[in-house]
């Protein structure tokens, strides 16, 4: 155990998890497991406009789901507790009257009136809004007469606009920001409750948290919090500004994007190591791109990451990365995730025993994209099908067809056995001139209704012998 090493995942409980949020969680952890660091899950909550998951219930399984397992957090506690910032005041307290001792911050009693009437002037004037330090120059005696006159005010940070702060980011390379393109921010709210950027700071500095793995668009919060770490004196987490996940549009992800959730995903049937093994190689090269999480931890290369700033969501990647996975697993463990796709659609499902269904899927298993895709694969076991004669005689001639009901019935009493059936079959068109694929339609159709699907011995073997001779005799 490296205990140097300590990363961070820190969301807020907005009841969804999506994918750029996964992706964060994903590359700090495999980070950290690279290192034999501390991976610590901590509950940003104090927002009440962003919590709609109370004690972090869905972060915590959606994060078990995924096997992104942490060290430290809400439910396992550890050295650094507690974990959720809701229960962290009396040390966000501590730290600012710190900061006030060092000079570092100041009260703020303008009025948001006043506030936006100066940012609006700046606009017009084609300056970037920022808060020109007003409060910073009252005197003692205006400060006491705004207190004793019962005031609202706020804790802002106390820039030096003389002064920069350089950050190391993994993917830049060491940032500079000079301290005059920032403004005073906001470190506590009117209620006394503490915003974003000083929570978050105290925590990491106080959770000694060695590397922030975050994305690009906290790049400049980072250069606000960069400088308190400097006020406070300590030294600085390495960074990693990760590149926004966008659209194939090129827009930034939303959630009107298919895929945008966790829970879209889930529902469709995407297995968990898919997800991560997506959201590990996206933006990357890889030779081997079907990856676990133990193969993406020793082959992750962290002191090379590109310097993109945006990466492409290609859903039909992580289709083909999830039809690998479904290749890699039991037939056990898919009956398990694909029967409740099965029986909500079709409930005859249920009377299917678990031996057989797994047997079932061991023979289709190469058409599953996604687990969901077992409804469509499977409907003509459920389905009788309909319009065979029609769609039969769409695709072959009259006379094909009627020399391939000879040849089929001649051999239908070799239907318990589909192989040899199938054998038999090809030997006897050849010899009457009838082409494979004519034989193969015909038979597909009258056994499911379509041209195309799983091949016809596995269809035989789904349907029993009694089924498929019946939907071929019809
Ligand atoms: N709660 C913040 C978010 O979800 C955390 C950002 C960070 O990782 O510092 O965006």
């Amino acid at each position: 155990m490296n205990k140097e090493i300590r990363t961070r995942f820190a969301p807020s409980p907005t009841g969804i998890m999506h994918i750029g949020n996964i992706r964060t969680a994903l590359l700090n952890l495999l980070f950290t497991r690279q290192k034999s660091g501390t991976f610590v899950l901590r509950i940003e909550d104090t927002d009440p406009a962003r919590m709609f998951d109370p004690g972090a219930k869905k972060i915590i399984s959606d994060l078990k789901w995924l096997s992104l397992n942490f060290d430290e957090g809400p439910d396992i506690g550890g050295p650094y507790a507690p974990y959720f910032q809701s229960e962290r005041m009396p040390i966000y307290n501590e730290k600012l009257k710190e900061l006030q001792k060092l000079g570092g911050t100041y009260r703020c009693f303008c009025s948001e009136e006043e506030l936006e009437k100066k940012r609006t002037r700046q606009i017009a004037m084609k300056k970037p809004p920022r808060y020109e330090k007003t409060c910073l120059h009252l005197s003692q005696k205006e400060i006491d007469q705004n207190l004793a006159d019962g005031k609202s005010f706020i804790w802002r940070m106390n820039l030096d606009p003389s002064k920069s702060v350089t950050i190391k980011d993994l993917a830049k390379g060491m940032v500079k920001f000079e301290l005059e393109n920032f403004t005073d921010f906001p470190l506590t709210r009117k209620d006394g409750t503490f915003t974003f950027m000083f929570a978050n700071f105290v925590d990491d500095m106080t959770m000694k948290i060695s590397h922030v793995f975050r994305g690009e668009d906290h790049l400049s919060n980072t250069a606000g919090q960069a400088a308190l770490f400097e006020a406070f004196n300590v030294p600085l987490p390495t960074f990693w500004h990760m590149p926004m996940i966008c659209n194939t549009e090129g827009k930034k992800l939303s959630k009107r994007d298919f895929g945008f959730s966790l829970d879209d995903l889930k529902n469709t049937g995407f297995l968990p190591e898919a997800i991560n093994n997506y959201l590990a190689i996206i933006g990357g090269s890889f030779v081997e791109e079907i990856m676990s999480q133990e193969d993406l931890i020793k082959t992750l290369n962290f002191e090379h990451v590109g310097s993109t700033n945006r990466v492409s969501y290609d859903v039909e990647k992580l289709k083909w990365i999830n039809h690998k996975w479904i290749d890699r697993y039991p037939k056990e463990k898919l009956e398990k995730l694909c029967r409740p796709f099965l029986e909500k659609q079709y409930p005859a499902a249920k009377q299917i025993s678990e031996e057989r269904l797994s047997g079932i899927i061991q023979l289709i298993k190469s058409d599953l994209v996604v687990l969901s895709d077992i409804v469509k694969v499977l409907s003509f076991l459920f389905e009788k099908p309909t319009n065979i004669n029609v769609k039969i005689a769409e695709q072959i001639s009259e006379e094909n067809l009627r020399t391939i009901k000879e040849i089929v019935n001649s051999n239908l009493n070799l239907l318990s056995a589909p192989h040899e059936f199938i054998e038999k079959l090809k030997i006897t068109a050849k010899e009457k001139n009838i082409g494979l694929k004519n034989l193969f339609i015909f038979l597909r159709i009258a056994l499911t209704g379509e041209p195309k699907g799983p091949g016809i011995a596995e269809l035989v073997e789904i349907l029993g012998e009694t089924e498929a001779k019946s939907r071929i005799q019809s």
